[in-house]
């Protein structure tokens, strides 16, 4: 019989989620050092089809783990969206809204901050199959076996581990593309204003999403990061020739940038699934858990880094209660991903998707343009800037009629 290694935790997917439960475990827990294996089918730096977007959610959960961002970044301190209905401004008074990373660096710092602290990363293995029992977990790889106590699947939108323990489910899985453009930064708004755009003016179209366009840095050069997310399930939008349609969107949305010349060159782009929050999903089962993208980000915008970072923390606290002997502790993980914080968040946004992204969408984009100050609450609350997302709903909806009502200052 093929020897196994034995581990207390074993992550699939050395994405932000996985690293992200295996940091906070040993930040939690420093004895789990050395107990913990991340298991990673390419090698890190990868590359991973995303904006790179760090809303600062990201950057407080940074922090609380002591990992400063040591990889090149724009900030962004202004914000545009164009809608259906007229432009809005997101801007905070110069707070910055956005950190734009690429995703190559980032992730490969998160892994060598998890190996400095004693997480194995078994790189170039990629999960095959997943069986478990009363005792433990056994995860075959296509570099042998690994046993444990727990599994956490991080492994992204097409998670093996969610398909063999939890079932293969895909209506709640949208899309997104982008492509990168090498520009001028004296001649470029994103970058002269450090600002990002947004135009959900496809919404009218039948999109349920938005395009956008973030600056970034591409081995020390400025360009334009510019996409378009479509929430709608994978196989209906690829089907029909969608994914040009997309396209034609990008170039109505962004008509100053040379992107009509893209359109014929298809491996310019790149396609990724974004598998968002559903209710109706379970995150956990026996001792295997799910996070990050593999349990489901913002149903809204597609965001998902901040998601990735919340999962792994409530994740890690969860392993160290089971690791302890509390039986419960995973099927409060699961609960807690519902009608915790995070649950409780990606609920609202689930709700705002299902309106903005309706046929009376222009109702709801008029309410979003018609108080500056309600506007500037949502900025924060999705930001999750000072913890404003964690608060209770009955404090943000008085905070938002002070504010709104009595004219008190949002901050
Ligand atoms: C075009 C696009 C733009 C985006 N822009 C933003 C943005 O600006 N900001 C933001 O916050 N979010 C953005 N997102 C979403 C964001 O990329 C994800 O939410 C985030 O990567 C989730 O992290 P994760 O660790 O859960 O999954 P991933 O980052 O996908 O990591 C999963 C890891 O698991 C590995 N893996 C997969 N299968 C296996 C297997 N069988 N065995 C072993 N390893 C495996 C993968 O190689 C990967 O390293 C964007 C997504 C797309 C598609």
């Amino acid at each position: 019989m093929e020897a196994s290694r034995k581990f207390d935790v074993v992550i699939a997917g050395a994405g932000p989620a996985g690293l992200a439960t295996a940091l906070f475990l040993v930040k939690h827990r420093p004895a789990l050092a050395g107990r913990i294996v991340a298991i990673e089918k390419s090698a890190h730096p990868r590359f991973k089809v995303c904006a790179g977007g760090l809303i600062p959610k990201t950057m407080l959960a940074l922090d609380e783990l002591g990992i400063p961002l040591d990889v090149p970044a724009v900030e962004v301190v202004r914000g545009e969206a164009s809608t259906p209905v007229g432009g809005v401004d997101l801007s905070r008074g110069g707070d910055v809204l956005a950190t734009v990373i690429r995703r190559d660096l980032f992730d490969a710092m998160l892994a060598r901050a998890a190996s400095d602290a004693g997480v194995e990363i078994v790189q170039r293995s990629r999960v095959l199959d997943v069986t478990q029992d009363a005792s433990s977990v056994r995860v075959d790889t296509d570099q042998g076996i690994f046993e444990a106590q727990i599994l956490v699947g991080a492994d992204g939108s097409g998670s093996r581990v969610r398909r063999a323990v939890f079932g293969a489910r895909k209506e709640t899985i949208g899309r997104a593309m982008m492509t990168d453009i090498a520009v001028d930064p004296e001649r470029t708004p994103e970058f002269i204003e450090k600002r990002y755009c947004f135009d959900f003016r496809c919404v009218s179209r039948g999109i349920s999403g938005y395009s956008w366009s973030f600056p970034c840095l591409i081995g020390g050069a400025p360009h334009l990061n510019i996409g378009i997310y479509d929430q709608r399930p994978h196989e209906f939008v690829e089907a029909g020739g969608e994914q040009s349609r997309m396209i034609a969107e990008l170039v109505a949305a962004f008509p100053e940038l040379p992107l009509d010349g893209l359109k014929r060159h298809a491996t310019r782009w790149q396609s990724f699934p974004i598998r968002w929050f559903d209710a109706a999903d379970s995150y956990a089962r026996g001792r295997v858990i799910l996070a990050g993208d593999a349990a489901g980000v913002d149903p809204l915008m597609g965001e998902g880094i901040s998601c990735a970072f919340e999962h792994g923390k409530l994740a890690a606290n969860s392993i160290c209660k089971f690791l302890d002997g509390d039986g419960d502790a995973l099927r409060i993980y699961d609960l807690t991903l519902h009608e915790g914080a995070v649950g409780k968040k990606l609920s609202k946004l689930a709700f705002a998707a299902r309106h903005f992204y309706s046929p009376h969408h222009r109702l709801f984009f008029r309410v979003a343009r018609i108080s500056r100050r309600a506007r500037e609450i949502g900025v924060d609350w999705y930001n999750g800037a000072r913890h404003l997302d964690e608060l209770p709903t009955r404090s943000l909806i008085a905070r938002w009629a002070r504010a709104v009502l009595l004219r008190e200052p949002v901050r």
